[in-house]
C-alpha cells in the first residue's frame, strides 16, 4: 500500500504524475517563485529518487537528460517515487551563468548546502530546496557539466558511503571513473550522503557539445544512467548492467601557468591512462608564440578539459584524476 505524497505544491497520488513547485520566495511582480519539480509517484513501494538538474544554470545537460528520462517511466507501472528537479536555480539559469548574476554573496549554488533560511538569495533558494528533499529522499542525483568554460567526460563524484557508491555504479557501463568525495560538504550530494543515503553528482558535457546530435547524445546517455539505476533499485523493469570495475581516486586541478589562449593537444584522450609528461595543452600569447604547456603530473586520466580559449594565468586547464585502485565490489551481494 502506498500512500499519497506531499513535496512543495504538490500532493501526488499513487500512480499519478504531477507538476508543481517549491517555494522559494517573492518575486519582483508574481507573489511566489518556485524551484520547478515533476514527480513521478508509483503505484508500488520502492526508494525516493531524485533527480537534480542546472543547480549551475549554463549546465543545460541536466535538464535535457531528466527530460529524456521521464518519458520512458509510467507512474502506472513505477516503484517507488521519481522527484524531478530540471533547473534548481532558475535565475542563474535564466542568465545562462553558472550562479544568480544577481546574487553577489552566495553566488555557487553548490557550495552552500544546506542554505539557510535568512540568508542571501541562493542560500534561501538551496534551504527551500534542501527543505523538500531531504526526507523524502533515499537516492540523490545531482547532474553537472563543464558548462561554459569546460568539458567533461563521464566522471562521478560520489559521497564516500557505501549507498552512494553503490548509487555510482548503478549508472551503468558508461560510468568507470567514480571517485570519492567527503560527506556532509556544501553540496547536495554530500549532505544526503552525510544522511546515510546515496549522493552523487555526475558530470558529462559542456556548452562546447550543446549543438543538435552532440548535446542529444550527451543528454541519451545520462538519461541511460537514470534508467540504470532505476532498473537496478527495482523502480522499473529490466536488468540493470554495470561496468565490469571502477577506477577510484582523487582529482588535480591543472592551472593555466600563463595568461592567454589554450589550445588543448590534438587527438588528446579521455577517461583514458596516459603517462606522466603527456602534453595536454599549450598556451599562446596573442602574437602566435607558446609561452606556456600545460603537461601530466603524473600518470592518469583527464576527464576534463577547458573549452574557453581565452584564459587566465590560474584559471582551470585540465580536469585530472588519479587513479588509485581498481575495485569491482561497489554492488553489495545481497
Ligand atoms: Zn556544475
Amino acid at each position: 500500500m502506498v500512500d499519497a505524497l506531499t513535496i512543495g505544491t504538490l500532493t501526488i497520488n499513487p500512480g499519478e504524475m504531477k507538476r508543481g513547485g517549491i517555494p522559494i520566495g517573492g518575486d519582483m511582480v508574481e507573489p511566489t517563485r518556485q524551484i520547478p519539480i515533476i514527480v513521478l509517484h508509483g503505484v508500488e513501494p520502492g526508494p525516493v529518487l531524485w533527480l537534480n538538474g542546472a543547480t549551475h544554470g549554463d549546465e543545460p545537460e541536466g535538464p535535457f537528460s531528466i527530460f529524456l528520462a521521464l518519458q520512458q517511466i509510467d507512474p502506472q507501472k513505477l516503484r517507488g517515487t521519481v522527484v524531478a528537479c530540471p533547473v534548481m536555480n532558475v535565475q542563474a539559469f535564466t542568465a545562462g551563468t553558472r550562479g544568480d548574476p544577481l546574487d553577489t554573496f552566495s553566488y555557487d549554488m553548490n557550495r552552500l548546502y544546506p542554505g539557510k533560511a535568512d540568508g542571501y538569495p541562493t542560500e534561501r533558494v538551496a534551504h527551500a530546496h534542501w527543505l523538500a528533499m531531504k526526507d523524502q529522499c533515499d537516492l540523490q542525483i545531482a547532474i553537472h557539466s563543464g558548462g561554459e568554460h569546460s568539458y567533461l567526460a563521464h566522471m562521478i563524484f560520489a559521497s564516500n558511503n557505501p549507498e552512494s557508491l553503490e548509487l555510482a555504479a548503478a549508472m551503468g557501463k558508461n560510468w568507470t571513473l567514480v571517485f570519492r568525495s567527503g560527506t556532509g560538504g556544501g553540496n547536495p550530494s554530500s549532505q544526503i550522503g552525510a544522511l546515510g543515503k546515496g549522493g552523487v553528482t555526475v558530470e558529462l558535457g559542456g556548452n562546447c557539445r550543446t549543438l543538435t546530435s552532440d548535446f542529444h547524445g550527451i543528454a541519451q546517455d545520462l538519461a541511460d544512467g537514470y534508467l540504470n539505476v532505476m532498473r537496478h533499485y527495482g523502480m522499473i523493469d529490466g536488468a540493470a548492467e554495470f561496468a565490469p570495475a571502477w577506477r577510484m581516486g582523487f582529482q588535480i586541478a591543472l592551472l593555466a601557468p600563463a595568461t592567454g589562449m589554450f589550445v588543448g593537444s590534438a587527438d588528446l584522450p579521455f577517461e583514458t591512462t596516459i603517462a606522466a609528461g603527456t602534453l595536454i595543452g599549450q598556451i599562446y600569447n596573442l602574437y602566435g608564440d607558446v609561452i606556456a604547456e600545460v603537461r601530466a603530473p603524473r600518470e592518469g586520466v583527464i576527464f576534463g578539459l577547458r573549452s574557453r580559449p581565452s584564459v587566465l594565468e590560474g584559471q582551470w586547464c585540465c580536469f585530472f584524476g588519479v587513479i588509485e585502485e581498481t575495485v569491482d565490489n561497489l554492488i553489495p551481494v545481497r
